[in-house]
């Protein structure tokens, strides 16, 4: 497995490339522009070059760009839900541009009003306006949510029907959330938890589907819905969590699988001392 962080784009986006090379990653996440605003200025031509040039000669990859927090594709209300749209479709066009791997998508919430279904509705028929709307190799990855409230996707029931409801096979996938699975009552502390897991995955999308990990630790209790990240080993999933599912030969044997940390980072040296972490439960001592 590759492992890496969300690295800032503070820099640009060469800048980013530096940052992931300065932790040590093996591939990275970014936002496409700030993630809590809507407005995007275009992406300045000479720093997706450097950009280009930089990472090439990296090596690192693959690179998963996050949508920012705002849209929310699962919105009842029409004019929210028409913005996260081209918001979408805005961070899209800009995950294609700089060739990156992966679009990241969290399928957010409904409304208290709405039904489930509804809202799997919107999130499916928001991933498909978009990808027609935009060709592109970057592969739509939705992620699994805490599950607080109206909050879809805490299921992987539910991811699968979002995919289902979207058609673009060739095109979506996921992204799991270790944070977001626990809080939502996958008890990754037990062997038998982490690989009941994995079988519900492929047994509900097949795990072919399964792109990208965000290994994140946890805060909140298993089922307390909490979303709040928290160092690898250090929250309530902790060092065994991590270690049931890294080392599950279903997900060890796979060269193309990353894991990406969303962990808190006052330092640098957060990321670094999480990212050895990973490397040493996932079996790697030496890590690279
Ligand atoms: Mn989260």
């Amino acid at each position: 497995m590759r492992f890496g962080a969300h690295v800032s784009i503070g820099k640009g986006l060469a800048g980013a490339v530096a940052f992931a090379e300065e932790l040590g990653c093996d591939a990275f996440q970014i936002f496409a522009g700030n993630p809590r605003g809507w407005a995007r200025k275009p992406l300045d031509p000479r720093d997706v070059e450097k950009y280009r040039t930089g990472l090439e000669a990296s090596g690192l990859g693959p690179v998963a760009v996050h949508l920012s927090y705002l849209p929310n594709p699962a919105a009842p209300d029409p004019q929210l839900y028409e913005r996260s749209v081209l918001a979408m479709a805005e961070d899209y066009r800009r995950a294609v541009q700089i060739g990156a791997d992966y679009f990241i998508v969290h399928p957010c919430k409904g409304g208290p009003e709405q039904n489930r279904e509804t809202a799997l509705r919107r999130v499916a028929a928001a991933v498909k306006t978009v990808l027609r709307q935009i060709p592109g190799k970057a592969l739509l990855l939705l992620v699994n949510q805490a599950g607080a409230g109206t909050e879809v996707a805490g299921r992987i029931e539910e991811l699968a029907r979002i995919l289902e409801l979207a058609g673009e096979e060739e095109r979506t996938g996921i992204c799991f959330d270790t944070c977001h699975a626990f809080a939502a009552g996958y008890d990754l502390r037990l062997q038998e938890g982490a690989a009941g897991l994995l079988t519900e995955i492929d047994r509900l999308l097949g795990l072919s589907r399964l792109h990208l990990l965000h290994l994140n630790d946890c805060i909140g209790e298993c089922g307390s819905h909490l979303d709040r990240h928290y160092h690898i080993g250090k929250g309530k999933i902790g060092r065994e969590g991590f270690k049931n599912l890294l080392t599950d030969p279903r997900l060890a044997t796979r060269d193309d699988l990353a894991g990406i940390i969303e962990t808190p980072a006052d330092s640098a040296d957060d990321d670094r001392e999480n990212l050895a972490v990973l490397r040493e439960l996932s079996g790697e001592e030496d890590g690279r």
